[in-house]
């Protein structure tokens, strides 16, 4: 028998973050409230950074202020620093996404922080959202590969997750940024850090940019990851990381692991009307496969 799998979906942040079209407050809300019509359950709906330098997140206050919080949901706000933190803390976001980075290069061109100074950043927010009253989680980006400094070495990666395990955030999610990744390397790289995270679950967080995607999804299923998470139509990208591309597409990865018998809580022809609704809104062809497809 398949475990259950908890898809979130990253469409409203990661996967609107990137484009050049502003998208209005009320297309934001449609977006929040169509995912959880599909069964969604954890969904991030903004990131609490500097709008100057992503002026898509502008809004995020507003946003936050209209949606349904009677909804059973949990909304995430990402932020990137004590300000941003404070910031989200304002609101009724019921979850802290951190962000710790792998590569110094990474974290040192978007913080001006190392890697390390970045894990622990992203430690003390955690500690801020449970001191609150709100639970938080941790990203770590660049967990395979970066831009700047290429591959990414696991036993560093090893080094950011004992620390970020020390402040017993709800999930540490090993996240491929520029979409770099091959299953094989995600399988060895899940069963290096598996030792260092006690009872925190691991998440699993992917870009298509090879077009490994979906493939490294299976790969991190297969090591016993049970948090995936994804955007629908395959929206993203992100304003830091030159040449990177959209998340892999809730779609797709909801139609792989449906058919193979994995529980994911979510209404497939729904899924199918909603990524091609969202292909209305964006005005354009999204890279998600299944809504054009259709089930089988
Ligand atoms: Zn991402």
């Amino acid at each position: 028998m398949h475990e259950n799998v908890e898809i979130i979906e990253v469409s409203p942040r990661d996967g609107l973050q990137n484009e050049p079209e502003i998208i209005s407050t009320a297309n934001k809300i449609a977006l929040i409230n169509s995912a959880l019509d599909l069964g969604i359950k954890r969904i991030e709906v903004a990131s609490f950074v500097n709008p100057k330098r992503v002026p898509q997140m502008a809004n995020a206050e507003d946003v936050i202020s209209g949606l349904d919080f009677a909804r059973a949901a949990t909304y995430i706000g990402l932020v990137l620093n004590g300000r941003g933190a404070e910031r989200a803390l304002q609101t009724k976001v019921h979850e802290l996404g951190a962000v710790a980075c792998a590569s110094d290069g990474f974290a040192m061109r978007n913080q001006g922080q190392t890697s390390i100074e970045s894990a622990h950043i992203a430690a003390n927010i955690v500690k801020m959202a449970q001191s609150a009253g709100r639970t938080g989680q941790v990203t770590i980006s660049t967990a395979f590969g970066c831009p700047f400094d290429g591959p990414t070495d696991p036993a560093h990666v090893v080094e950011i997750v004992k620390i970020l395990a020390a402040a017993k955030p709800r999930e540490i999610a090993l996240a491929d940024t520029i979409g770099v990744a091959v299953p094989a390397q995600v399988s060895a790289l899940i069963e290096m850090v598996k030792p260092h995270l006690g009872d925190i679950p691991l998440r699993a967080h992917f870009h298509n940019t090879r077009n490994t995607g979906i493939a490294n999804a299976w790969a991190a299923y297969s090591s016993g990851v049970r948090i995936l998470d994804s955007s629908l139509g395959g929206l993203g990208g992100c304003p830091f990381a030159p040449k990177a591309t959209g998340n892999i597409p809730t779609e797709d990865l909801a139609y792989m692991l449906f058919k193979s018998g994995v529980d994911i809580g979510l209404d497939m022809e729904k899924l199918v009307e909603t990524g091609l609704w969202l292909e209305g809104i964006m005005g354009k062809k999204l890279p998600a496969m299944l809504p054009h497809a259709g089930m089988y």
